[in-house]
């Protein structure tokens, strides 16, 4: 079985515990205004992979994994390839290498669900706290998202929530609020988790020829990011 994928990232120590491979999968359903990535959209320009390919990668990094690193999956959105996904992830556990999956939370089927079973740490980017924010960065409705949300949280799945923040979008007080309030209940949330907005993939809009929505939007400030940081309970 093939599956499509964008690109890989070795040694990464943002996307989960410890060291880690990530692998960045082809395709994704929303359409973020600030999207660092928008060469991952379509299937089509993605390479045609194998499992046995990937691992001859992953087992050379192996060893920097230690006792919390592993591998992390993301994108793109790699749900929209669940049944490759599901291979891959069995393939890790069989391994005993521990998975990672970054999500924007839109899929929920029987498949992404048998993925969630060999998942680690699911670590779910909720774009935006209110359907009409999510509807107008993403084009997509936050419904699915809560529905993701919901289901991992029934399931005792380990998750570490994030989110972009965005001057004039979503940095206030409220916004913050607002995103604490929809994950509250959910014991399994072991961490939330605000990261600035930064334009660094413009340029592939460009080379997309695609105009760029955040075209001139200035990043947050790390002061900024700190105090409404300090806004979410301890977990
Ligand atoms: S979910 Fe991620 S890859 Fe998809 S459009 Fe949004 S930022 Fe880009």
């Amino acid at each position: 079985m093939k599956g499509y994928i964008h690109s890989i990232e070795t040694l990464g120590a943002l996307d989960g515990p410890g060291l880690r491979v990530v692998i960045f999968f082809q395709g994704c359903p929303m359409r973020c205004k600030y999207c660092q990535n928008p060469d991952t959209w379509h299937m089509k320009d993605g390479t045609s992979t194998d499992i046995k390919t990937l691992f001859k990668k992953i087992e050379n990094y192996r060893p920097y994994f230690g006792a919390k690193g592993g591998v992390t999956i993301s994108g793109g959105e790699p749900f929209m390839q669940a049944e490759f996904l599901l291979n891959l992830l069995k393939e890790l556990k069989k391994r005993k290498i521990k998975t990672a999956v970054d999500t924007c939370g839109h899929y929920l089927s029987p498949s992404v669900k048998e993925c969630l079973e060999y998942t680690d740490l699911i670590i779910l980017d909720i774009k935006q706290a209110t359907d009409a924010k999510h509807k107008k960065l993403t084009e997509k409705s936050l419904s699915n998202v809560l529905k993701f949300l919901n289901y991992c949280c029934s399931q005792k799945k380990k998750l570490w929530i994030r989110q972009v923040i965005i001057p004039g979008i979503n940095d206030t007080r409220k916004d913050i609020e607002k995103l604490v309030s929809l994950v509250k209940n959910c014991k399994s949330v072991r961490k939330i988790e605000l990261l600035p907005f930064h334009s660094m993939g413009e340029w592939k809009w460009k080379k997309l020829g695609r105009r760029y929505p955040m075209k001139g939007k200035k990043e947050p400030t790390p002061e900024r990011i700190r105090k409404l940081q300090s806004i979410i309970p301890r977990i």
